[in-house]
């Protein structure tokens, strides 16, 4: 029986065929922000790896509903965070690349904003972010969570452990990121945007969390995936699997298409 190849792609190649994709999009994951400081969940120094949060408590709506504790001390280092990274290379190469009228859209599985700090504008963050928030029992929106700031202060001031209550109500605040067992955002934007690709890259993700793993399937071109680890995508035609880190490799496919990354 033939072992299924899987093909990898140079730097050079890839800007060649983002020069001639028309409608290229990039689905990414926590591994586009290992490198600004942000741990992801799979990857050698992942939370399901140090576990020092479980990712399975931590935003596990029922687990929320009852006890949102763990994800409120989660969200205060989280925010610590937030406050002092940057987007990576690679999150201004797509920037770029969409500037550059080579990438169509974002579809991010990421909850860190930072392709739109990077300055990318079609993005669809289908499992939600911060930077809109709501009560679980008033149902109002709260419009000061806003900024990794107004979190961090908030989750300061709040009761140890730290949860973060609705001025109006007293309820408890919740962003709108999608926990496990809630709906995911944008899904039709997010399956729209797959199969109208030419060119699709899988950047960061192991491909392990539904539907967002399944977004290259519905892909009619080329998917090229670039991720450091194993990925849940078998070898098929016009399937190319780069095990490289993404700031280097982006650095080199943008030097190809004679860009440069610029500043966020
Ligand atoms: P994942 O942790 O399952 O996979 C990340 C993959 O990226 C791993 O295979 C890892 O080896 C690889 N990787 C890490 N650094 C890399 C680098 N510099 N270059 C290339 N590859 C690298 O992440 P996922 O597929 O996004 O799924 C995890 C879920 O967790 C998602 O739902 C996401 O919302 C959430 N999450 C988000 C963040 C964030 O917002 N930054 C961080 C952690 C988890």
């Amino acid at each position: 029986m033939a072992i299924p190849q899987r093909p990898s792609l140079e730097p050079s190649e890839l800007a060649e065929l983002l020069r001639r994709a028309k409608s290229a999009v990039a689905l990414t994951g926590a591994g586009i922000s290992t490198g600004a400081g942000i741990p992801d969940f799979r990857g050698p120094r992942g939370l399901y790896v140090t576990r020092r949060y479980d990712p399975d408590l931590v935003f596990e709506i029922e687990h929320f509903r009852s006890d949102p504790r763990a994800f409120y001390e989660f969200t205060r280092d989280f925010m610590d965070l937030l406050r002092t990274t940057a987007p990576t290379l690679a999150h201004r190469a797509l920037a770029r690349l969409e500037a550059a009228g080579m990438l169509k859209g974002i579809v991010t599985q990421n909850i860190d904003a930072l392709h739109r700090q990077a300055g990318s504008h079609n993005v669809v963050e289908i499992h939600g972010s911060y930077w809109t928030a709501g009560c679980t029992s008033c149902g109002q929106p709260e419009p000061r969570a806003s900024s990794p700031d107004w979190w961090a202060e908030a989750v300061r001031v709040g009761p140890r452990p730290p949860v973060v209550l609705c001025a109006r109500c007293g309820g408890v605040l919740k962003p709108d990121i999608v926990f496990f067992g809630e709906a995911v955002r944008g899904l039709s934007e997010a399956e729209g945007l797959a199969r109208r690709a030419d060119l699709f890259l899988v950047l960061g993700s192991s491909l392990a969390v539904y539907p967002a793993a399944s977004l290259p399937l519905h892909a009619p071109g080329k998917v090229v995936v670039v991720n450091k680890g194993p990925v849940a995508l078998p070898p098929g035609k016009d399937r190319y699997f780069v095990e490289q880190a993404l700031d280097q490799y982006f650095e080199e496919v943008l030097e190809a298409l004679g860009l440069s990354a610029g500043d966020a």
